[in-house]
């Protein structure tokens, strides 16, 4: 059995990778009791039917995660799997509102995410980024708040995202929180296009000056903008089984992810929230090379893009070393 292709994860919401049996073990350490009898039942509910029952499940699951060894729990657990899956790099969302809602303060969350981060490259072998994202079906104010509560840790949080409940939200109620991170020096991306329209990557682009799109595949719908994220190698993060689990599109083989590769854009493969949607980030390249009938050169092109689109300006060197892993490696069958 050949190892998994070298690659980032680029877009992976580190609460979207709580999977049953861990929510049973800190549930029962800090109290807390569920309405599921067992975590046979609780993967049962993960089966949900639409967007608002992934919704609930996710926000009343996050009960869980009260402290920050809870949090470290959390994240270990998620590299563990994605080392297993040839994850080298991982740049992980974390979602502060949710949290300060149910009055976990946004320190706790980021020393326990953080505590696993500090030694992922020791014990997992991948380098890590944290993005801290806004939600975007809470108001602009809060988005502001959380940024000022995050002040003291933004020598651990690397960006900046958008995440949530996408129509209805457009980017450009974010203008000012996303100049202020800017100000910061915090890079920028954000969800748009994924339920959303084709004008809210164009938006995230030129009011929010977002450096990826996350999802953004509804950009397919305008040629012009397809033709100038090719040109200014823009990135965009498609997580191609949660589509399917939330309706975006009905089957795999309907994912565009082939032909936006064809239309020159610069496209990465990722899990989103792996534990709800079917699969981490090898069950999501595996899943799109069956359906999709991708070669090994353009699964190497897919690895290729992942470093390349990460944040890893301050280490070239690193970012070269991937790359030419990527080069060397062997696909089954070539
Ligand atoms: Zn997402």
């Amino acid at each position: 059995m050949n190892m998994p292709v070298p690659k980032a994860e680029l877009h992976l919401h580190i609460e979207g990778t709580l999977e049953p049996e861990l929510a049973f073990a800190l549930a029962a350490r800090g109290g807390v009791t569920l309405p599921y009898a067992d975590a046979a039942a609780l993967r049962e509910a993960y089966r949900f039917s639409d967007l608002q029952s992934f919704l609930d499940l996710y926000y009343g699951l996050m009960a869980v995660l009260r402290t920050a060894e809870d949090f470290t729990e959390l994240t270990d657990a998620y590299l563990e799997r994605a080392a297993a899956q040839g994850v080298r790099h991982a740049e992980i969302f974390f979602d502060p509102q949710a949290h300060a809602a149910r009055g976990v303060p946004l320190g706790t969350v980021v020393e326990g995410i953080g505590a696993s981060l500090e030694r992922s490259e020791e014990r997992y072998g991948i380098s890590t980024r944290l993005i801290m994202c806004f939600l975007r079906d809470e108001s602009a104010e809060s988005a502001l708040a959380t940024l000022d509560a995050a002040k003291p840790y933004l020598d651990r949080i690397t960006g900046v995202g958008l995440d949530s409940a996408e129509v209805g939200n457009p980017p450009a109620k974010f203008r000012e929180v996303y100049e202020e991170a800017a100000r910061l020096g915090l890079r920028r991306v954000a969800h748009a296009g994924e339920e959303g329209p084709a004008a809210y990557v164009r938006e995230a682009l030129d009011v929010l000056g977002v450096e990826r799109v996350d999802h953004g595949l509804r950009c397919m719908d305008d040629p012009e903008l397809v033709d100038r994220l090719a040109r200014e190698r823009v990135p965009l993060t498609l997580c191609p089984l949660s589509n399917v689990r939330l309706r975006v599109i009905d089957t795999l083989a309907d994912h565009p992810l082939r032909a936006m590769m064809e239309a020159g854009l610069l496209v990465t493969v990722n899990s989103d929230d792996p534990a709800y949607f079917g699969g981490y980030v090898g069950e999501n390249f595996d899943g799109v090379r069956d359906a999709l009938g991708l070669t090994g050169e353009q699964l190497r092109e897919l690895a290729r893009n992942s470093f390349e689109a990460s944040f890893l300006e301050d280490d070239e060197a690193r970012r070269e070393r991937y790359l030419a892993e990527v080069e060397a490696y062997q696909f089954d069958g070539e």
